[in-house]
């Protein structure tokens, strides 16, 4: 069982490598509106690396919470700038509650997915509204949790968490940034959907497909 939780999130953040990566230009072209034109960039680079790290590693004597650990270690390493603080926090979270539970059923990846989005939200001190990454993420821990309560296949579970995360990120077009560099454009902010919360709804996705098979 354990066993195969490792191996499950070394799928996921397969995924999110090949995801993150497909859509680049996409996540380059919306920095670029509002900010420095590297996100696309970056999280290439620091899921990319995660995935290689992974690659090495032998699953039958990896717990899950270890992978995550490796996952916030190398993501910090290949990616210096905003972003690479706030997943790895976000993952040594997940880390933490995997440890408690080494379970990833679907109680176990919405008790990751919460703990993913209270990382952030800590190490950023962000809220909803700031037109950042947790403009996605929050809702899609809370459209998990409603979801668990209402005990949802995991197919549902999945599709409330990431149209929950779709339609965060799609708000963020109507808000002005009020932190990182994209505040400094003010009310010019306006009008673009910020990239953080669209990689965010790209990751969520390859969980999705992963969690879901
Ligand atoms: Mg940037």
């Amino acid at each position: 069982m354990q066993e195969n939780d490792a191996r499950k999130l070394n799928q996921m953040f397969n995924r999110i490598s090949n995801l993150i990566a497909a859509e680049k230009d996409y996540l380059t072209e919306l920095d670029g509106a509002i900010g420095d034109a590297d996100h696309g960039i970056t999280m290439m680079l620091g899921f990319g690396a995660v995935a290689s790290e992974l690659a090495r590693s032998d699953f039958e004597d990896l717990l899950p919470s270890a992978v995550m650990t490796t996952a916030a270690s190398v993501f910090l390493n290949a990616v210096g700038a905003s972003t690479g603080p706030l997943y790895a926090t976000a993952f040594l979270r997940a880390a933490k509650t995997l440890e408690a539970r080494q379970s990833l059923d679907a109680a176990g990846q919405v008790a990751m997915l919460q703990a993913i989005t209270v990382g952030i939200q800590e190490r950023g001190k962000g809220q909803r509204g700031d037109k950042t990454m947790l403009d996605t993420w929050i809702p899609a821990a809370e459209a998990g949790v409603a979801a668990l309560e209402r005990e949802s296949g995991p197919g549902e579970l999945w599709r409330d968490i990431t149209a929950a995360g779709e339609s965060g990120a799609a708000a963020t077009r109507s808000m002005v940034a009020v932190r990182g560099r994209a505040a400094r454009l003010g009310e010019r902010s306006l009008g673009h959907v910020d990239p953080g919360a669209a990689s965010a709804v790209l990751i969520l996705k390859a969980m999705a497909e992963v969690f879901v098979d």
